[in-house]
Parts: structure tokens; sequence; C-alpha cells
């Protein structure tokens, strides 16, 4: 078994990162697995090297080390370029043009579902006629794909057997106008290319994964199991991001606190949690 933790490096890390690759890293241990690093650097315009540095810093600070080299999504668009195509080639993806106030003014005409990222994107690109002078994205027909992929199933190993809803996202964005794949292509494509057989996240990219699920079908990937753990919440109740009661991991370990201690702590929470990763 093979799980990862893929941090992106558009900030510093926090301690709800550490406990989403401390959860992957000992999961893989567990079972006698391998344990993966993937820096998810795709978006140039938000990717920083001194985050990937403090990525590879913190993960080294608290004892998390990474089997076989850390992989970089930067290093791998030509991997990403040949999902596209081959979702091009199958007549699931449209180009569109549209800009984000172009969307906004055809909300305002047409009325469309709301999903768990917001209103669908409103088709207008789908059936029109292209202009080659503008940027574009490639965006999913997903009504499309959908027909011809049929019901979908994933499972999850927290939550049991779970119906692939990608419906509920309308076209979304696969190919990017202004950085390379968007996540879902780069995510699916890589987890299948580095054989990940246990998807470890946290619960935040629950949802996400009907999306997954249905471009590993429309490429012929394999289906991994899914973990989606626990978020670490504040006292408030609230997401365990950038706060102030959360100081970043590179504060805690250039202020000379102990990684291996944070990380033994986070251990014990896991257990009060009642998360046991060997029974998982
Ligand atoms: N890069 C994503 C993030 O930092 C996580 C991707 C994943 O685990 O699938 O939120």
């Amino acid at each position: 078994m093979v799980t990862r933790f893929a941090p992106s490096p558009n900030g510093q890390l926090h301690i709800g990162h550490a406990f989403s690759a401390l959860c992957a890293h000992d999961f893989a241990r567990a079972f006698g697995g391998r344990y993966h690093l993937r820096i998810e650097d795709i978006d140039g315009t938000r990717s920083r090297p001194e985050h990937i540095a403090g990525i590879i810093a913190d993960m080294h600070w608290l004892g998390l080390q990474p089997d076989g080299d850390v992989q970089f999504q930067s290093q791998h668009t030509a991997r990403y370029e040949e999902a596209r195509d081959q979702l091009i080639a199958a007549g699931y993806l449209y180009r569109c043009g549209c800009t984000r106030s172009e969307i906004a003014e055809a909300l305002k005409q047409k009325s469309v579902p709301h999903g768990p990222d917001g209103p669908h994107y409103p088709g207008t690109c789908r059936e029109r006629p292209f202009n080659e002078d503008a940027a574009y994205c490639w965006r999913l027909d997903m009504e499309k794909a959908l027909e011809a992929a049929g019901p979908l199933m994933w499972t999850d190993l927290a939550q049991g057997q779970q119906f692939a809803d990608p419906m509920a996202f309308g076209d979304v964005v696969i190919w990017r106008k202004d950085a390379p794949a968007s996540y879902h292509l780069a995510a699916t494509v890589d987890d299948a290319a580095d054989g990940i057989t246990h998807v470890v996240r946290g619960k935040d990219l629950f949802a996400y994964t009907a999306i997954h699920r249905l471009l590993q079908h429309l490429l012929g990937l394999p289906e991994p199991i899914y973990w989606h753990h626990p978020l670490l919440l504040d006292r408030d109740g609230g997401k365990l991001a950038k706060r102030r009661s959360s100081p970043a991991l590179s504060v805690r370990r250039l202020a000379g606190e102990s990684g291996t201690a944070l990380i033994d702590n986070l251990r014990q929470g896991t257990l009060m949690l009642g998360i046991s990763l060997s029974d998982t």
C-alpha cells in the first residue's frame, strides 16, 4: 500500500497539515506500506520556492520522512497534457473563454444549481462557436461525461461506500487559462502515476472525490481507496487554518520547538479522537 501527503506550496504549513501528513505517514507505516510526499506546485502564480523549502524542512523537523524522491507537479505537466488530450479526443471537454465578470453577468440572466463550490458554470461556451483569439480554459461537459460513465461509487474508510455525485459541481475546469492542469486533473493523474493505493487527506476535500472518481473512469485509471480524516478544529469549532491560535510550523521550528514532540502530541490526539490507524 502507498499513501501520500500532497501540500500546495501557496503558504506556510500549519498544524492541520502536520496532522494530515501524520495520518498518511502512520497509516502507511502501520501496514508496512510506503509514504510519499508530493508538492502540488502546479500553480506557478501562487507557488513560492520558499514555501517548498519550508515544507521539506517542516517534514524533516516533524520526523515524517517520505519514501523515495519528493515529487513535484511542476515537473509533470506533460503527463497532465496527455490526460487532457485524451479527454478532448473523447469529446468530454470544451473550450471556455468566459471571464469572471461574463460568468457573473450570465448568472444574473439564468438560474443554475448551486454546488459545494458555488453556482454552476452557466454553460455559455458549451454550444457557441469559439473565438480563436480569446484566452480559454477547458471545461468538462459533465452531463456528457456522466452519460458515458453511468453511476460511479467510491470507498471511504471512515464513511463507507459512497455514490459519486460530480454533477453537484457542474462543468468544472480541467485545464486552466492561467496555469496548467486544474487540481482535479493533476491530483488524479498523479495518484495513478505514483501508484497511490490509499488517498489519505482532510475531510474538506471529501466532495471533490466524486470528480476524481469520474476522471479515473474517463481516463481508465485505477481507483484508490480513500480516507478523509477529521479536521483539527480550534476552540470555537472553526477550521484550524492560519489563525493566531495556530502559528505556522516554520515559526515553531525556527523558535526551537521540538517537531517530534509536536507529532507525539498529535498522535495522542488521534487516539483520543478514536482513530486507530492500524484498524482504519
Ligand atoms: N494540494 C491540496 C491541498 O493542499 C491537497 C490535495 C489532495 O490531498 O488531494 O489542499
